[in-house]
């Protein structure tokens, strides 16, 4: 089965979108230390190339340099020098500084789009939609950033009392992965702006470029020199671990896969720092005989294959009851036929873009043959669109899933939905649960009661209740289990950036 598609490698030439952005100093290509732009000084580059067109010729985007481990270290001194200051700047302070970040990015919005597009690939909508998600990070945090508080505590004797009072922690070392290049960024560093820290940012090195993009715009915005270094690197290893080990960095947020997270764990270990990890999940996604099955196919299909699947709160496993498998799978299978385009994501009318290289791509031919081999029935899709480039993977949909299978237990990242039957509710929430992760689970019920018991048996941090889509700035973002820990945005994101102060005071 071949979903529709609007062109045939008529590649999208990423230099010439590049050439051509209304704001051409959106298009940075140094490491960002101290407020200045520099070269490698061991003159280590890496190619950024468009996920979509690769390995045509047309692909290539931009050179990037990546930075030494000198150039970390002398970004780490910056931040800490520029902490002793920035530290004691007034909330209102930080709160303009974000705001005017947040109104530059909305004025960039459609250059940031489409640099969001060459590097990563997803639709030019889906990167609009992001560039606004991420910039309302700033807004959010622009507003937090005046109303963080202490307290007073009743001592007990009548001789003293106790003042608690949140202080910013620190350098904070910020590592992101590549499926948000903008989001990802901003959720962290509005919040470690608005709690008065500095920090240093290593972005994935499939898509730095949206990252240092945002390094331009925050020198726009007027933040002090040191606050925001952006440190491009083609050797995470290396970056990952000088920034756990530094004594000068106080705390690590990562987001990325579960195993990376492990190891900056344990690299964190010699200097104690606080930690925030956004990791891997492997969201359920449960439609009980009770829902309304219109709305939990577009639930299911915005949730499962935003981004091509390559989101951490996608659906990985879509559990279905019994009496209502058959009406499911027939309108999702037809409803994807129907509104989905694949393609490249400046072309318009593609609804979906490639996955990001061929790790992925072969992750995803992996989980369709184990999943076939073992008896799933191919519904949708299940080949790859080498005619489009060799990124590109039909959406598929895979029938008849079972326990047994690598997809169950794995989350695939990428546009494979398997489907599993079940008979009641305690079997689905055995098997939703049956996983090491726990970052999203959805399900649809019109069921009040289940709707509570359901809600609060799922092992997730978050859950999508009647939706698919549950992201946005307010929501405290993020998981349990080996999905990690600390929570971002809402009104939880600063306090992961800020330590506690008591003092007594004798009266
Ligand atoms: P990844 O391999 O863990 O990469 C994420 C970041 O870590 C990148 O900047 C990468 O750099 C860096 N990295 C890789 N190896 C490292 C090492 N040894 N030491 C230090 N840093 C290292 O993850 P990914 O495959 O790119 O991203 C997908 C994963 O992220 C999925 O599991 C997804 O669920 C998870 N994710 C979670 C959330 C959340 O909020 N929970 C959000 C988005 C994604 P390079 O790019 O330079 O290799």
């Amino acid at each position: 089965m071949v979903l529709r598609t609007v062109f045939k490698r008529s590649y999208t030439d990423s230099s010439s979108v590049i050439r051509n952005l209304k704001n051409p100093k959106l298009f940075q290509t140094q490491g960002l230390i101290n407020g200045n732009w520099v070269d490698s000084d061991n003159a280590v580059t890496f190619d950024v190339s468009n996920p979509a067109s690769y390995p045509n010729d047309a692909s290539f985007i931009g050179k990037v340099h990546s930075m030494s481990p000198q150039q970390y270290n002398s970004a780490i001194d910056s931040a800490h020098e520029a902490f002793k200051s920035f530290k004691k700047s007034t909330g209102d302070e930080r709160s303009e500084l974000l705001r005017n970040l947040y109104h530059l990015m909305m004025d960039n919005q459609d250059d940031l789009a489409k640099i969001i597009v060459l590097e990563n690939g997803k639709p030019y909508n889906d990167a609009l939609g992001e560039v606004k998600y991420a910039a309302s990070f700033f807004k959010w945090f622009a507003d937090l950033a005046t109303t963080t508080t202490g307290n007073v505590i009743n001592s007990s004797t009548n001789s003293k009392k106790i003042l608690s009072i949140k202080q910013p922690i620190g350098v904070c070392g910020i590592m992101t992965p590549w499926n948000f290049p903008a989001a990802m960024i901003t959720r962290k560093l509005g919040a470690y702006v608005a709690a008065g820290c500095t920090g240093v940012i290593k972005p994935a090195s499939e898509t730095p470029l949206t990252a240092l993009a945002l390094g331009y715009l925050q020198q726009e915005a007027g933040f002090p020199a040191g606050v925001v270094n952006i440190l491009p690197s083609k050797n995470a290893a290396e970056a990952g671990e000088l920034l756990c080990s530094n004594p000068k960095v106080k705390k690590i947020s990562f987001t990325g896969s579960t195993n990376v997270g492990k190891l900056l764990m344990k690299q964190s270990s010699s200097t104690l720092k606080k930690l925030s990890f956004e990791l891997g999940g492997n969201a359920p996604f449960i439609v009980f005989e009770d829902a309304d099955i219109d709305s939990a196919v577009d639930g299911a299909i915005a949730s499962k294959f935003r981004s091509s699947g390559q989101t951490c709160v996608c659906a990985n496993r879509l559990f279905i009851h019994e009496s209502i498998y058959d009406e499911f799978s027939q309108k999702f299978v037809s409803k994807l036929k129907e509104t989905t385009t694949l393609g490249d994501g400046l072309q318009s009318g593609v609804t979906h873009g490639p996955v990001i290289h061929d790790r992925s791509m072969k992750k995803v031919r992996q989980h369709i043959e184990d999943a076939t081999g073992k008896g799933a029935k191919v519904l949708l899709g299940g080949n790859p669109r080498e005619d489009l480039g060799e990124n590109f993977h039909e959406l598929t949909v895979l029938g008849d899933a079972t326990t047994d299978m690598m997809i169950f237990e794995e989350e695939t990242f990428g546009p494979v939905c398997p489907l599993f039957k079940f008979k009641t509710e305690d079997e689905v929430l055995r098997l939703a649960n049956d996983t090491e992760v726990g970052l999203a689970g959805y399900f649809y019920s019109k069921d009040v009661s289940r709707i509570f018991r359901v809600a609060e048996e799922l092992e997730v941090g978050m859950v999508g209740i009647n939706t698919g889509a549950i992201s946005e700035a307010s929501l405290p973002f993020g998981g349990i289990k080996e999905s990690g820990f600390g929570r971002e945005g809402s009104i939880y994101g600063v306090e992961d950036y800020t330590v506690v102060k008591s003092m007594v005071l004798g009266i």
